[in-house]
């Protein structure tokens, strides 16, 4: 664990460019300025949502990034319920997703009277790709502050395929489920210019495509030939970022459509076991939690206590990590580089 955290919320001495007051309070919690920008921000973002769901269409209004968590599945009510708009949840299986995480995407899609499609990607594909974000620097430093490079492998995915399905069933909204500790506050509302983007995908594409082989970009682009015939690219909004609710009013309201916590997933995620190895190989290569970030936004909020938050991040069950490499297929090798010891039975 690490050596010391700030006094006010729960970033540790190892979190990229921080630095703390005699009180022992970090200079991201003294920063007074970031609260008022965010505030800006998503007044701004309330305006636009406002603007942009003013029209309907057909046959869906948007598609919603449903992971089967607890965010997802509330970003999932809001849409129907409080924006009224027609919906197509969508799902990236993974394979490492709970099981209790379909019973729910089932029920929540049910209770809510919403079409669902579900894509499964190739499992050893999907699997040398967390392998190199274990193994290799792939992403930025800038990114790995708030998300850990297996989670963002995956989420880029989500992302890639939910921008190919808009553009297929023009379809002109993308909602998705992150919290602003999650995302930067020019993130909240977006437009996907898929091709003007590029850039900034380029570097970590290029570092995927070394360590994975060239079937990246079968997931990870969008051929030119589609791009060519955009006419207009869709807008990915984040609706959670505009309301402000503590984590149990959230479980509280997709309790009440049937959504149930899954076991045998830790304290920072409700849908994913593959989310333990990646906080387990964060904290190792950095020194920080990757949810230190989103968890201290929300304890400087208010709408999370410290101790909860530390409770969380802490809650990272280190006996599962060798079903994990397991699953992933580690080698030997990697096993030992990743400190988890030599191959257990069944590699
Ligand atoms: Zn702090």
């Amino acid at each position: 664990m690490s050596s010391s955290r700030c006094a006010c919320c729960i970033l540790s001495s190892s979190f990229p460019s921080i630095t703390f007051d005699d009180q022992g309070v970090c200079s991201y919690c003294r920063d007074q300025t970031a609260g008022l920008s965010i505030d800006t921000a998503i007044e701004r973002a309330r305006a636009q949502v406002k603007e942009l769901f003013e029209h309907r269409h057909q046959p869906y209004d948007a598609i919603v990034c449903n992971s089967g968590g607890k965010d997802s599945s509330y970003t999932l009510m809001l849409a129907v319920q409080k924006y009224g708009l027609r919906i197509l949840s969508f799902t990236l299986d993974n394979g490492f997703l709970a099981p209790a995480a379909f019973d729910n995407i089932r029920k929540v899609t049910d209770a809510l009277g919403v079409e669902q499609l579900t894509y499964r990607p190739s499992l050893p594909f999907f699997r040398r790709v967390i392998r190199a974000t274990a193994t290799k620097p792939i992403y930025r430093e800038k990114t790995l502050m708030r998300i850990s490079a297996g989670c963002n492998a995956c989420i880029s995915l989500v992302n890639t395929m939910a921008v190919r399905i808009a553009l297929e069933k023009e379809i002109p909204i993308i909602l998705a489920g992150f919290t602003l500790g999650q995302i930067p506050t020019n993130a909240i509302i977006f437009r996907n210019h898929f091709r003007f983007l590029a850039e900034s995908r380029e570097e970590s594409l290029a570092r995927l495509t070394e360590a994975v082989g060239h079937e990246v970009e079968n997931y990870y682009d969008i051929p030119g030939r589609v791009l060519d015939r955009v006419a207009s690219y869709p807008h990915s909004v984040n609706l959670l970022c505009l309301e402000t609710l503590r984590e149990e009013e959230i479980v509280a309201k997709v309790e009440a459509i049937g959504w149930r916590k899954p076991t045998g997933v830790d304290g920072c995620s409700s849908n994913c076991e593959l989310n333990t190895f990646n906080n387990y190989v964060h904290e190792r290569r950095l020194g920080f939690s990757p949810y230190e970030w989103e968890l201290s936004l929300l304890v400087r909020k208010g709408l999370m206590s410290r101790a909860e938050a530390l409770s969380k991040i802490e809650d990272n069950p280190v006996e599962r990590l060798s079903r994990l490499a397991d699953g992933l297929g580690l080698t030997g090798e990697e096993r030992v580089g990743l400190g988890l010891g030599v191959a257990s039975s069944r590699a």
